[in-house]
């Protein structure tokens, strides 16, 4: 059992150790001396801290003639992150789809591996079979936890609550219906998890990005990434694209408000809508197959719902000005014509306060998108991301 006293050592401890990998990503490869310099800690804590990290393997140390230096031309011992060390594991809890990957200290993916499950399935045993894999993936020795120094989890219809965040001595505060300690078992760094959706955003953000990610399948889902960071909100729910009122006098949501983007834009709706104007169609793919080839209602069908979704991503755009909209989800297969109503509309919308330019793109199906967003944000929260 830990006291409150390891617990605050061990944070400590942490923190020192995230010091060194930082200089680490951010140089390249560094001598003893170099990192005394980068860390301001004592040779004593450094040595025991690089001693550590070499025998986890997250370390290697090579002698390397460093002709900058050119003391007698002798060779120095030079430091440098092991590229093939996973340094931060993302997992997926999605409705369909259970992934997990596993990033390096450069951000770029070491392995990744994902299971589809029911989307019946409750989370306590999606938990369970995510820890079956992740277990799998140790014994094959595709993910070695010593040298994981984060793990980042993306759960479908969960939010964390912006003030417990694995910051600190303190965990994170479970999401509701489930313990993570399966998960905490098997990878012991620390662990943060937030909603997939906000996750997988992580892994279409380059840089310092400010991003608008929206998925648009059974219901609407959406993220903000502000200048390279996940916008959370006060009460952990900001980016309900899908209940913007897009019709103040249209048919009342579960939310309770009315006219909801997502009342009218979600797979059952959209197929319904095609099917009240006289042309069914059994799923999204075959109605986006039959507008490609010039069905007419479904042509139609796709416009309107194009339309009804430029009336909330305007007003989202002209709230948080993204330079960049990605949609994924099922209706992306809609395309182009989904999408031209929306660009039309915000080409429109010129504030004459700065000139401003917004991409608009569908995003193609990634399975691992939320895993691989997990592994980011894990990164990134405790300060190691070397491609930012
Ligand atoms: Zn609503």
């Amino acid at each position: 059992m830990l006291t409150p006293d390891d617990n605050a050592l061990q944070a400590v401890r942490r923190r020192h150790e995230l010091r060194v990998l930082e200089a680490l990503v951010t140089h390249g490869h560094r001598t003893r001396r170099d990192l005394e310099g980068d860390t301001k800690l004592s040779r004593t804590t450094l040595s025991a801290i690089v001693g550590d990290l070499r025998q986890r393997g997250v370390l290697t140390e090579k002698d390397q003639l460093l002709h900058a230096v050119g003391r007698n031309g002798r060779p120095t011992k030079v430091l440098s992150l092991n590229p093939n060390a996973g340094a931060a594991v993302g997992m997926e809890l999605g409705r369909r789809r259970i992934s997990i990957s596993v990033t390096g200290f450069d951000g770029s993916t070491v392995t990744h591996e994902h299971r589809e499950v029911s989307s019946t399935l409750k989370l306590a045993p999606k938990v369970g079979l995510a820890a079956e894999l992740l277990e799998e993936l140790i014994d094959s020795g595709r993910i070695s936890p010593a040298t994981v120094v984060g793990t980042g989890i993306g759960i479908a219809s969960r939010h964390a609550n912006p003030a417990s965040l694995w910051d600190g001595p303190e965990r994170q505060e479970d999401p509701q219906g489930a313990s993570l300690d399966p998960i905490r078992k098997l990878l012991p760094a620390p662990l943060m998890w937030d909603n997939n959706i906000r996750l997988a955003a992580m892994s279409y953000c380059k840089s310092k990005e400010n991003l608008l990610y929206v998925v648009l399948s059974a219901g609407i889902s959406s993220a903000i990434i502000s200048n390279g960071t996940l916008l959370r909100g006060g009460h952990g729910i900001a980016g309900e694209l899908g209940h913007i009122s897009v019709d103040f006098t249209g048919p009342a949501c579960w939310c309770g408000r009315h006219g909801c983007l997502e009342s009218f834009i979600n797979e059952a709706n959209v197929l319904a809508e095609s099917a009240r104007r006289g042309q069914a169609f059994a799923t999204i793919q075959a109605m986006a197959e039959a507008a490609a080839a010039g069905d007419g209602i479904a042509i139609n069908v796709v416009a309107w719902a194009g339309e009804l979704l430029a009336r909330a991503l305007v007003a989202a755009c002209v709230l948080i000005d993204p330079t960049r909209v990605v949609i994924a989800g099922d209706l992306s297969q809609f395309g182009e014509p989904l999408l031209e109503p929306v660009r039309r509309a915000l080409a429109e919308q010129n504030l004459e306060l700065a000139p401003r330019s917004t991409d608009i793109s569908a995003a193609p199906f990634a399975p691992t998108a939320g895993s691989d967003g997990a592994a980011q944000m894990a990164l990134k929260h405790w300060g190691l991301t070397a491609a930012n």
